[in-house]
């Protein structure tokens, strides 16, 4: 069996991440050095969100901006990845119950990480949706059946947030973490260590602080795409632990590798 590529969660945070440099871009650029090349990145990301399952299939994927009333700079920055039609058709040959699409991009999910961890943006990227019709159940099914391709030299990234909650961010970055963010991100970590996937896929079982943590799914759902690759064998190990804005979990960790 060949050797496989690791799977990671990374969270992503403020697009202004994008153009900072602080100690989790700095997590970020390490980590592009230190795994082996991957002749393709799948990206599941918590911006793209469709009925079923879409792949990007473009060899000249648009750099989507996807966020309001950030400085120009950002809005300046092209991340124009390498073609990723061979990756992205080997996937759906593979993969009966996901579409390809031209019709989107890299969103933010993508590119503000890959720009730190691949700035010479030479490796394919394909972006994956996040399927309104599935349950979490579902998304942690389906991130189970995509673990070939980590053979294939894929490397799968789910890129979220554990906690996300806009309405209640602190404006400062580096404000002080909120009680209940912290509790939920402790909560899935023990998850994570404990190998509970039942807790993963049943995270409102946390009650109010689920609730405040994840008020909508789409930056916790990637997580159990990468959850869902872990083998028996393979260990999780986090990559950054912080909390920005108060509300937003940079909780990081990669599987295998
Ligand atoms: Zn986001």
């Amino acid at each position: 069996m060949s050797k496989k590529l690791p799977a990671i969660f990374l969270a992503h945070g403020s697009p202004m991440n994008a153009i900072l440099e602080n100690d989790y871009t700095r997590v970020l650029k390490k980590l592009g050095k230190e795994i082996e090349k991957p002749k393709a990145i799948l990206v599941i990301s918590a911006h793209w969100q469709t009925r079923q399952t879409y792949i990007t299939i473009d060899d000249a994927p648009n750099t989507i901006y996807d966020f309001y009333g950030f400085p120009d700079e950002l809005y300046k920055i092209k991340y124009n990845s390498i073609g990723s039609k061979k990756y992205a058709q080997l996937i759906l040959d593979k993969f009966k119950n996901i579409k390809g699409t031209t019709e989107w991009g890299l969103d933010h999910a993508s590119w503000t990480v890959l720009k730190h961890m691949y700035p010479e943006a030479n490796i394919p990227v394909i972006e994956m949706s996040l399927n309104v019709e599935l349950d979490e159940r579902g998304h942690y099914n389906l991130g189970k059946s995509l673990s070939s391709l980590r053979e294939e030299g894929i490397l799968i990234i789910g890129s979220g947030n554990i906690v996300h909650n806009l309405m209640k961010m602190d404006y400062d970055m580096y404000g002080k973490p909120f009680e209940w963010a912290v509790k939920f991100d402790s909560y899935i970590k023990q998850a994570l260590d404990e190998r509970n996937r039942e807790r993963l896929v049943n995270y409102n079982n946390a009650g109010v602080v689920a609730s405040l943590a994840v008020p909508t799914k789409e930056h916790y759902l990637p997580l159990l795409y990468v959850a869902a690759l872990q083998e028996e064998d393979e260990e999780v190990s986090y990559i950054y632990e912080d909390i920005q804005h108060g509300s937003m979990a940079m909780r990081s960790f990669i599987i295998g590798g």
